[in-house]
């Protein structure tokens, strides 16, 4: 079971949006530590939502259509599956 694209508040539901998305990536604002990415990369890369992509930047999750590799760097961003799989990670903090 999981969170529809419509109902997930962190999912980009615009063109624009994603875009904004890429932009904080590409100028470095509000990123996560490395520590997390990596724990946040691993997690979406053994997920069973993760979509196959050319590139890994080009990798999306089927849950939300959000860009892996801009979605796990950005720390404002939630893992739309339920129970979110990435909340596994900070709870082991
Ligand atoms: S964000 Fe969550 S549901 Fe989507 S690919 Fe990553 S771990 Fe899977």
């Amino acid at each position: 079971m999981h969170t529809a694209v419509s109902d997930c508040a962190n999912c980009p539901k615009t063109v624009v949006q994603a875009a904004a998305k890429l932009v904080k990536v590409a100028l470095g604002v509000g990123l996560v530590d490395a520590e997390t990415l990596k724990e946040r990369d691993a997690t979406c890369g053994a997920c069973p939502h993760l979509l196959p992509g050319a590139v890994r930047m080009l990798r999306k999750c089927e849950l939300c259509g959000c860009f892996i590799g801009a979605k796990t760097r950005l720390a404002e961003e939630r893992c739309p599956d339920q129970p979110p799989r990435w909340e596994a990670l900070a709870q082991n903090k």
